[in-house]
């Protein structure tokens, strides 16, 4: 079996970028991306879109109405000051102040009168920081106020009193008072319609600062007055008004985009949307701004919450793709592990299926082709045994004599070659025993050729049974053997053969009913005295062998004695 906690072979080194866990992650992790994110962006622009676009009506409505009120301040001054110019206490006494060279006393009352009538009209009216009257040259004749001071009229002042149209100046700093005033003027007239003077308003914002604060939504909207100049007139947050800390540059692109929502630093220094929108003929503007955080804090918040959404989802998305590519790879990981060792020649791999899916049946497919190719090696191997085994048997049989189970004459010519070669090399002894059983043919005739053949089998096995283990018995052909007896002299060897020859005689041979003895004669040649080759040596056997027949049988026979004889029967 292979486990899964195995050392990663050579085979799984597959880099992580190209591996299939990576793949599936970055593949799930992109879908799932893409539409979220562009969702997201577009919602997120276009819910951004509707609310800005509602701030701004919101803006604009306000500035729209705010400078209807302006509107509507200026034109009541204008009236008020206009009231205050035709009163007849003003033409009358300026028409006296005018003549003042003929009678001096009465115009000395004349000022005082004037100066008693605007102080009583300005201690009235609060909107007025001081009620001047000034003459066609622009000297003060008299003010409201205790000291004379210049007023600031605007360039043009004289034409628009001769024609008769109201002077409106511009709003300025006023350095003793300590805030933004301006001047506002009505011409006067006397006898002949003739040009006495103008009466100048200095008036203050306090009354527009007030509208301001009752059209500021509390926290939410700011309302300031600004002139093209970028002078901050009035503001609806008291604690900075007359205060021009509305930056020139602001001022400048919201008077340049009327109308349209402008973002920029606010009074505080916190980012704000401010739309503008100009009081009618005057080069003035109503400013409404909303902090832009807290504006945008709902869409905001919509945005992180959503974020956060599609990274959960992203999250658990990745996580889900995470464990199906485990769930893939992990499979192919222990198949690959499992190739791995069956190439390497290990064939009891048996790769556990974890899964019913394709890569689990390419496992059971993968394990019953390792099951087949063990059956394979299994078979093969035992077909190589028996065939190691039928060699074997094969050699055997061609070295062996079936019948007698001793060696053949194929194999004993051989042997006795090297024998005679070794004791030639060693100079050592060797003899030769050869063996033939008497009258064989007669006993087959008596008792059969199959007890012929028992015969030969007894014989074989006396052999076998006598002679030692360096020694080597082979059956030559019919009923004849030879024993080859290594380290052995002739005598010694005709000992054995007698032992041999006993033994056979005393074996009961025949059948049930007649029994007998079978015998041998024998036939023994000494190496080197009677031949130092196979041919002269079994020669020379064979001669003592026939000459043990021709003596009678059931004898054994030394070549050198034979020799002994013939030189005694020569002498
Ligand atoms: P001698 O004593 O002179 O050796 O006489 P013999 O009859 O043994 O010799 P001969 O050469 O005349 O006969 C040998 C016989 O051996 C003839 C043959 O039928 C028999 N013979 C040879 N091989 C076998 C065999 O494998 N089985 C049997 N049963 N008989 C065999
Ligand atoms: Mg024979
Ligand atoms: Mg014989």
């Amino acid at each position: 079996m292979i486990s899964e906690d195995q050392p990663q072979s050579q085979f799984l080194k597959v880099s992580r970028l190209n591996s299939i866990k990576t793949k599936i992650i970055a593949f799930a992790v992109l879908a799932a991306i893409i539409p979220s994110v562009s969702m997201w962006w577009v919602s997120y622009v276009q819910n951004r879109r509707f609310l800005s676009e509602k701030i701004n009506q919101e803006l604009m409505d306000l500035t729209a109405q705010v400078s209807r009120e302006v509107d509507l301040w200026l034109k009541e001054r204008l009236y008020d000051v206009r009231v205050f110019s035709s009163s007849y206490v003003v033409s009358e006494n300026l028409e006296r102040i005018f003549l003042k060279d003929s009678k001096n006393v009465e115009s000395g009352v004349a000022l005082r009168r004037l100066m008693d009538y605007l102080r009583s009209v300005r201690g009235k009216f609060i909107a007025y920081e001081e009620l001047a009257l000034i003459d066609p040259r622009g000297k003060t004749v008299a003010s409201s106020a205790d000291q004379l001071s210049p007023i600031k009229l605007p360039d043009k002042w004289l034409g628009a009193a001769q024609s008769g149209k109201p002077i409106i100046g511009e709003p300025y700093q006023d350095d003793t008072l300590q805030k933004a005033v301006m001047v506002i003027g009505e011409p006067i007239r006397g006898a002949q319609d003739r040009l006495l003077g103008i009466l100048v308003a200095k008036i203050n914002f306090r009354t527009i600062s007030s509208i301001l604060r009752v059209y500021d939504q509390g926290e939410t909207v700011e309302l300031h007055l600004v002139t093209l100049q970028g002078l901050l007139i009035a503001s609806s947050q008291s604690a900075r008004m007359e205060s021009g800390t509305l930056s020139q540059a602001a001022v400048r692109r919201l008077f340049a985009r009327e109308k349209v929502p402008v973002r920029y630093t606010g009074p505080r220094g916190n980012a704000v949307i401010g739309t503008l929108k100009r009081v009618p003929q005057l080069e003035w503007g109503i400013v409404a701004e909303k902090d832009a955080e807290k504006a945008y804090l709902q869409i905001i918040r919509l945005r992180n919450l959503t974020l956060l959404l599609v990274t959960a989802v992203l999250l658990a998305i990745g996580l889900c793709a995470y464990f199906l590519g485990l769930a893939m790879v992990r499979p192919l990981g222990l198949l690959t592990r499992g190739a791995s060792r069956v190439s390497a020649g290990d064939l009891e791999v048996d790769v556990p299926v974890r899964t019913r899916s394709e890569i689990g049946y390419l496992t059971e497919v993968f394990n019953h082709m390792v099951a087949r190719l063990r059956q394979g090696r299994e078979e093969l191997a035992n077909a190589n045994e028996a065939l190691r085994e039928k060699n074997k048997e094969l050699e055997q049989l061609s070295t062996t004599d079936s019948l007698t189970g001793l060696f053949n004459r194929k194999h004993l010519m051989e042997k006795l070659d090297i024998e005679l070669g070794r004791s030639a090399r060693y100079q050592r002894d060797f003899t030769l025993l050869i063996i033939d059983i008497d009258h064989f043919k007669r006993y087959n005739d008596t008792y059969g050729h199959l007890a012929g053949d028992e015969v030969l089998r007894r014989m074989g096995a006396i052999l076998k049974k006598s002679i030692r283990k360096s020694d080597y018995a082979a059956r030559y052909g019919g009923e004849e053997f030879i024993v080859l007896l290594p380290e052995t002299g002739a005598e010694a060897g005709a000992q054995m053969a007698e032992r041999i020859r006993r033994r056979m005689a005393e074996e009961e041979m025949g059948s049930d009913t007649n029994r007998t003895n079978v015998t041998i004669s024998g036939g023994v040649a000494s190496f080197p005295d009677y031949g130092e080759e196979a041919e002269s040596i079994i020669k020379n056997a064979d001669a003592a062998l026939y000459e043990a027949k021709k003596r009678g049988r059931n004898q054994i026979i030394i070549a050198g004695d034979r020799r002994k004889e013939k030189k005694q029967k020569a002498r």
